[in-house]
């Protein structure tokens, strides 16, 4: 414990499959699963440790493991917890006023995001940049959003129920026209297929990044569109 700030370590453990000798330096790596035939018995993309490993660094932690085949695996991680978070947060103890210029100049964006996972990690790469942000969980939910709100950018998964990326982008750019306003939109695809970057932009988005991406990938993308 130091500066207010507390490592805390998790730990669990199963009684599983246990991973194999000669698979364990690749089972942080993304996509990739213990066993990758198709008639695979787990289903699964290989995401899942990538995008843990992401959350524990980004929390200021680490993930590791211990695991022995057929007997079972323990996984530990630790992230970092500020003390007394509410009282240390500065933005409470300024004055209204000190407040009100303070969030003007944050600049505001757009989650649009159906996977509660992705919606979380994104939540905190930006908060770690200081944006200010607000989420949807699917198109219809944006474009109320956007209607009670002005946004600098909108971060767009692609695949979601009730209205997809491409159809809300479609919406919002047609709204756009005989006004002055261009808002930014940059998508955020499951993989990265050859011809995606043409495919967005042929949608009226602005650019894209593919999923899984890290917080510097992130940040460079928003920085090309708003300045801070
Ligand atoms: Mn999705």
């Amino acid at each position: 414990m130091t500066n207010n700030k507390l490592t805390l370590e998790f730990s669990v453990q199963d009684t599983g499959i246990g991973i194999k000798e000669e698979f364990k330096n690749d089972i942080f790596k993304k996509f990739v699963q213990q066993d990758m035939t198709f008639t695979k018995k787990y289903e699964g993309t290989g995401l899942g440790l990538a995008i843990s490993r992401d959350i524990a660094k980004l929390m200021n932690g680490d993930i590791w493991f211990e695991s022995v085949e057929n007997k079972g695996s323990t996984f530990y991680f630790t992230a970092e917890f500020l003390l007394d978070y509410a009282k240390k947060t500065p933005i409470q103890n300024l004055e209204l006023e000190d407040k009100k210029a303070v969030i003007n100049n944050i600049k505001k964006i757009l989650i649009v995001e159906d996977n509660e996972i992705n919606m979380k990690i994104v939540c905190a790469m930006l908060g770690s940049f200081g944006y200010g942000f607000e989420c949807a969980y699917d198109g219809k939910q944006a474009l109320g959003k956007l209607k009670e709100n002005n946004f600098d950018l909108i971060l767009m998964d692609i695949q979601m129920p009730e209205l997809n990326g491409y159809d809300t982008t479609k919406i919002i750019r047609e709204n756009e026209v005989g006004t002055e306003k261009h808002v930014f939109i940059i998508a955020m695809t499951a993989y990265s297929m050859k011809g995606d970057r043409e495919i967005c932009i042929e949608m009226g988005m602005d650019d894209y990044i593919s999923k899984p991406f890290d917080a510097n990938i992130l940040k460079n993308i928003i920085l090309k569109f708003i300045s801070s």
